[in-house]
């Protein structure tokens, strides 16, 4: 009935998240809310690491992508189930920092780092820096030197693998602006190089092959074509990578067409591939990183937004407008992304119409969505979007000087806040 398994409808009738009321929810913090089901969360990330327990040995780590969703309570919960993280930029390391994260399991990300996130990540102690292009690797040695540091750095390879999915979420192809490239040499040329650097110690290559991919064989492809590079060092080189990180992008299922496959299939089926290849190729098993944000964070959260204007337009469409939108959730507006809602209030009431959900925003495309199966929405219903969790909160501005919702954690039956509401005087707060 619902897209997520930790929805559910309780006596009252009213939509639940995680066994909690969500109308009860959106009446104690108010509305737009971001609500995360913690268990969800931990639930996924365990099935990522059990998963590679399971057919990789152990010999693996899960780094949550922060990206999808990053803030301090986020970064406590992955570090308490001992899984990684991969951050982007400053800020995210510097939220994994705070939260007093393991930094020897973050691995730092990036196609044009500046020199004080470089620097920054050496001494916090990073994992591994993911280094994008010859520059930066220049850059970070002589940064390294300076401050008298080895970092341990991977790759970022382009395998040129084209997963089905939207052309601005592709990354693995040759015209990407991330990365290097295998097919014209430039990859190569760059471990040559490094191989022989004092300052950065090559330790693996990383690829990210794109998002919301359902398909499992451009992973498993993928991983081919970063093993037979890895050979291609060994036999020309002599130098043996340690470790391969494949990246994320696993699928959620945001609406009833979406089918994903469970998180153990990926695992068990890449694993396999990386075994038999390795077997093949004569290499030794590389330890092996992979980096899901949405698939942790995304099938977490909901939105729940308060129902304002009802707008019937006879013959077109009918306009639901609520107090949020692009800029709490920018998904539809920069992909055409859909999502399933429900009227948390009339949860047990069928969805007899279809609606457009509009926001609050200063454009015609500040949507959540078209065509929305829903009950009968009005003014002071409280509508909620399903499978928020990722790419919302983190993607979210101030356009129109909103501000931004809080993010509440459901977890046992208990709700608690993790990021406060933004105040109007937070909004002007850096104006001069
Ligand atoms: C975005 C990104 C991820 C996470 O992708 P999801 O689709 O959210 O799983 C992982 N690794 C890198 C390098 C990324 O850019």
């Amino acid at each position: 009935m619902f897209v997520s398994d930790n929805l559910g409808i309780n006596s009252d009738g009213n939509l639940t998240v995680g066994g909690v009321d969500t109308v009860k929810l959106a009446e104690k913090y108010g509305t737009p809310l971001y609500v995360m089901d913690e268990q969800v969360i931990r639930n996924s990330l365990r099935q990522f690491h059990d998963s590679m327990n399971q057919y990789y040995s152990g010999n693996g780590e899960v780094h949550f992508a922060s990206k999808a969703f990053s803030c301090m309570e986020m970064c406590r919960i992955v570090a308490d189930e001992g899984d990684g993280l991969d951050v982007v930029s400053i800020g995210e390391l510097y939220t994994a920092y705070k939260a007093g994260f393991p930094m020897g399991k973050v691995g730092f990300h990036g196609n044009n780092k500046t020199n004080e996130e470089l620097r920054l990540a050496i001494e916090y102690g990073v994992g591994h820096i993911i280094v994008d292009n010859i520059s930066e690797l220049h850059r970070l040695e002589a940064i390294a030197a300076e401050m008298n540091a080895v970092p341990h750095i991977m790759f970022r390879i382009k395998p040129g693998i084209d997963a089905h999915t939207h052309d601005f979420v592709k990354t693995g192809q040759i015209d990407s602006k991330f990365g290097f490239a295998l097919e014209t040499g430039e990859a190569f040329e760059a471990v040559k190089e490094a191989v022989n650097c004092k300052n950065v110690k090559l330790y693996g290559l990383h690829c990210h092959i794109g998002s919301q991919i359902f398909d499992i064989a451009p992973f498993e492809e993928a991983a081919k074509v970063m093993l037979g590079f890895i050979s291609e060092i060994k036999n020309k080189l002599g130098f043996e990578i340690e470790g391969l990180n494949l990246g994320g992008g696993f699928g959620i299922k945001y609406t009833g067409k979406d089918d994903p496959s469970p998180f153990e299939t990926y695992i068990k089926r890449v694993s396999a591939v990386v075994k038999s290849e390795c077997d093949r190729l004569g290499i030794k098993l590389p330890k092996m990183f992979i980096e899901p944000g949405r698939s942790i964070a995304g099938p977490a959260g909901i939105t729940l937004y308060t129902v304002g204007a009802r707008k019937e337009i006879p013959n077109i469409r009918t306009y639901v407008s609520v107090d949020g939108g692009m800029a709490d959730n920018p998904r539809y507006i920069l992909y055409g992304s859909e999502y399933d809602a429900i009227v948390a209030n009339k949860a047990s009431e069928e969805r007899s119409e279809k609606v457009t959900i509009a926001g609050k925003c200063c454009e015609s495309g500040d949507l959540i969505g078209e065509n929305m199966p829903l009950q009968h929405a009005e003014s002071g219903d409280i509508i909620a979007v399903c499978a928020t969790g990722a790419y919302n909160y983190s993607m979210s501005s101030n356009y129109n000087r909103l501000q931004k919702p809080a993010v509440v954690f459901v977890n046992n039956g208990q709700s608690r806040i993790v990021v406060k509401r933004e105040t109007l005087d937070d909004i002007i707060k850096k104006d001069i």
